[in-house]
């Protein structure tokens, strides 16, 4: 199994620092079923190639159970392309030798991984259903791509070809990663022998980690997802997480919610950037904090101390929870790992004390589907979430939080619509955000929530956030639930 990349970016062997792997020497380590060796094949000025040769082991893969099971045709299991075809072994080889290259990092270079290179890769041997299917896949991504069919048998000129290709992909401009992050998840959606042992919630996990930026867009998007994870059962709850972002990030980059003014360096949707008619300024400023203010406070008066915050966005909710020394763990959960990271970052959460950090969890996950980490809390805070969740999915929202995870106290916000007549730039029936599914009015609101503490042994009391104007009440509204 080899895979070569090769940049002409000047001079060419950055590459070595890019991929954190000297051009001077050979290097092994041990994978899976076999060893991964990487070489340079050139490396000069003008031309860099870097080689990633898999080793697999067909013997190895039989005692481990991780080769073909060899039923009916007995040899199978030690003759067979294994060794030599692009698989999810070349995926994990890739992590395991190039991780801080796919991670976007580089200590002696910080700025390197950013940079647009002009890159080739070469897989020697990539099997696919057609060379159509290869452009299909990797075209919509930007590569020029060029494919070299394999006769099933040269001296058997009659069998035709095989299902092998080599496959060659040239682009003009592109990060390192994102070469390795397209390789890593297209190279097991390809390989119909690939039994790809490792299906489980945390392969759905890497599959949005590594294809979260640019699977969304991609024409092929289902049927790629489909391939990876293989099993129904984490196909449709992740491709509804990568759509659900696409959602969130095609618009503004700002996925928190409504009119929340926003740190500076994000930009305002139309609606937020006109303040009420009747607030200063300083109002429309603070709208978000005071909300995220207020929801800190009453998990302070619950004297909580296991809190959930689900659909954490950014961590703004996070910053305040770590201040109140009563509590002793924040479970902060978010299906998008786009503010995961960025979640990450904001809280400086790499800088952290060891105890600081103990007391957080920073998780990916849905509110759709139920999880078994979110049972056992005292608290759950659900800021600006429900209205990013289609209206027919709630149901399943109150079944993972009412029925399933149980929190002591619930405590949920949402936009009040009556009141998006104050805004002037809100054409009547907008929503205040391009990701709303809906915008509640304080009786649609108190409605839900009665019903839901009726239905789940809470009891609800339900108040206004933000300055009331008359008639239409506050702009935002709060539940809190407690059982
Ligand atoms: N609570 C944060 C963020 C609100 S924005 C704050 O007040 O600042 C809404 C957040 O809900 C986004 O971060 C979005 O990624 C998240 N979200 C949307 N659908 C979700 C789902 N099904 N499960 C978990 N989080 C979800």
């Amino acid at each position: 199994m080899l895979l070569t990349i090769t940049t002409t970016h000047q001079p060419a062997t950055d590459l070595g620092y890019l991929l954190h792997k000297n051009p001077a020497r050979l290097q092994s380590l041990e994978i899976t079923g076999g060893q991964a060796h990487i070489f340079y094949p050139e490396a000069t000025p003008e031309r860099c190639t870097a080689a990633l040769l898999l080793d697999i082991d067909p013997v190895a893969l039989v005692r481990s159970h991780r080769g073909p099971a060899g039923e009916g045709f007995a040899l199978e299991q030690y003759v067979n392309d294994r060794p030599y075809v692009a698989s999810s072994f070349l995926s994990a080889a890739l992590v395991k030798a190039f991780n801080t290259a796919m991670n976007g990092t580089c200590k002696d270079r910080p700025a390197l991984p950013e940079v647009l290179l002009p890159l080739e890769a070469t897989v020697a041997v990539m099997p696919a259903a057609s060379a159509e299917q290869l452009r299909r896949l990797f075209g919509p991504l930007g590569y020029e791509v060029e494919t070299e069919t394999h006769l099933l048998d040269p001296t058997q000129q009659e069998w035709g070809n095989s299902r092998y290709f080599t496959l060659r992909l040239r682009h003009p401009a592109l990060r390192l990663q994102d070469l390795l992050s397209h390789l890593y998840v297209l190279i097991p959606v390809l390989d119909r022998g690939d039994k790809h042992y490792w299906i489980s919630q945390e392969e759905a996990g890497k599959l949005l980690r590594r294809g979260g930026e640019w699977l969304p867009r991609h024409p092929e998007r289902e049927f790629i997802t489909r391939r990876y994870l293989r099993f129904a059962e984490f196909v449709n709850p992740t491709l509804e997480r990568l759509l659900g972002d696409e959602a969130l990030d095609e618009e503004t980059p700002e996925t928190i919610a409504s009119f929340s003014a926003g740190t500076p360096e994000y930009s305002e949707s139309a609606a937020e950037a006109v303040a009420p008619a009747d607030a200063n300024a300083a109002t429309k400023q603070n709208l978000h904090d005071l909300r995220l203010d207020r929801v800190a406070e009453e998990i302070r008066r619950l004297g909580a101390k296991q809190v959930l915050d689900l659909g954490c966005g950014e961590g703004k909710l996070v910053r305040r929870l770590l201040k109140n020394g009563a509590i002793e763990h924040i479970l902060a959960l978010d299906v998008s790992w786009r503010e995961l990271e960025r979640a990450q970052q904001r809280l400086h959460v790499s800088e952290m004390p060891p105890r600081q950090r103990e007391r957080l969890t920073l998780t990916q996950g849905s509110l759709l589907y139920h999880d078994a980490r979110l049972a056992g809390y005292d608290a759950a805070a659900v800021v600006e979430v429900i209205e990013h969740l289609d209206e027919s999915r709630l149901a399943a929202f109150e079944q993972v939080v009412f029925a399933r995870a149980r929190p002591g106290a619930v405590l949920v916000t949402t936009p009040n619509a009556d009141y998006n007549q104050r805004y002037e730039a809100l054409a009547a029936g907008d929503f205040r955000h391009h990701d709303h599914r809906f915008e509640w009015t304080r009786a649609q609101f108190t409605a839900w929530a009665e019903g839901v503490a009726e239905h789940h042994g809470y009891r609800v009391r339900i108040e206004p956030l933000g300055p009331e104007a008359p008639e239409v009440g506050a702009p935002s509204q709060l539940a809190v639930f407690e059982q």
